[in-house]
């Protein structure tokens, strides 16, 4: 077992995580999905079906969660944060119009960001950390994140336990994720716009995620999950996500935080020094 103290003495940690997306990737790829209602209906059911129900299993479990929510969406539904707050869990900055940093200018990512900092505290909503949309992060976007005062960044793969970046602004840790752990490459399917083609069985995504986690406890690392309320919000697949959970609390020895505990933790452990970011490579 791993003497990082970030592990608390755990053989791995998990973070459940889930990004409230609703309708935003899709008016993102193009406003005028709007007017398309059945798009809108497969979209709206994550925050309206698949977050209460979501919540209710949590309370069951009693394990917490982090929702990384974007601040269009916050700002649609006004009651929607604080419900999850509420309950105990944490709320994150998840953007505010769902478009990857990569595909905006500077400017255009400072303006987005601080767009959805401004709905969360006319909300008397604490943030903390931040996942670029699509995991789409720019080289300058650790530093904007610290430049705005958060903790952490969850948006970045390399490593899988926490580490610490140094940006100009100030050290934020990086929780990192990956595309094994997220439930959109095993569920999401739209024809138009295309998110996805796939509708795996969740009896699949179950032993793949338990794979992972038991591999993780062996090399004490952070079990990130991040799954989408529209996706892992329907009824089999949130019963696998149920299995998974309850598999890890079998073991004894895996511990269930918010982001924002495990942020705290690998900043104040020793054994993590802050990384500065290499230069981006020039090619060729
Ligand atoms: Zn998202």
């Amino acid at each position: 077992m791993s003497t990082d103290s970030w592990l608390g003495g755990a053989a791995a940690v998990a973070t459940l995580t889930f990004d409230v997306d609703a309708e935003s990737p899709v008016l993102a790829a193009g406003a005028h999905y709007a007017g398309h209602l059945m798009t809108m209906s497969h979209q709206s059911y994550g925050p309206d079906v698949g977050v209460p129900r979501i919540l209710d299993m949590l309370d069951e479990l009693g394990v917490p969660a982090t929702f990384f929510v974007p601040g269009w969406v916050a700002r649609h539904r006004p009651g929607l944060a604080a419900s999850i707050v509420e309950r105990g869990h944490e709320v994150a900055h998840h953007s505010y119009a769902h478009r990857a940093p990569t595909s905006m200018s500077d400017q255009e990512e400072r303006d987005d960001f601080a767009r959805a900092m401004d709905v969360f505290a006319a909300q008397g909503i604490e943030i903390q950390g931040h996942r670029a949309a699509l995991w789409g992060a720019r080289w300058q976007t650790p530093e904007l994140v610290a430049e705005h005062g958060l903790r952490y960044d969850s948006s970045l793969m390399a490593d899988d336990r926490p580490y610490r970046i140094a940006t100009a602004r100030g050290e934020i840790a990086e929780l990192p994720v990956h595309w094994s752990l997220d439930d959109w490459e095993q569920y999401a399917f739209l024809p138009e716009p295309a998110i996805g083609t796939v509708i795996e069985s969740p009896a699949k995504v179950l032993e793949l995620w338990c794979a992972e986690l038991d591999g993780m406890r062996h090399y004490g690392c952070l079990f990130n999950l991040c799954c989408h309320p529209f996706l892992s919000g329907r009824p089999g697949r949130l019963l696998a996500l149920r299995r998974l959970v309850e598999h890890a609390l079998e073991y004894g020895d895996v511990t269930f935080l918010r982001c924002r505990d495990v942020a705290a933790a690998a900043l104040a452990d020793p054994a993590l020094t802050a990384r500065a970011l290499p230069e981006p490579p020039v090619y060729p």
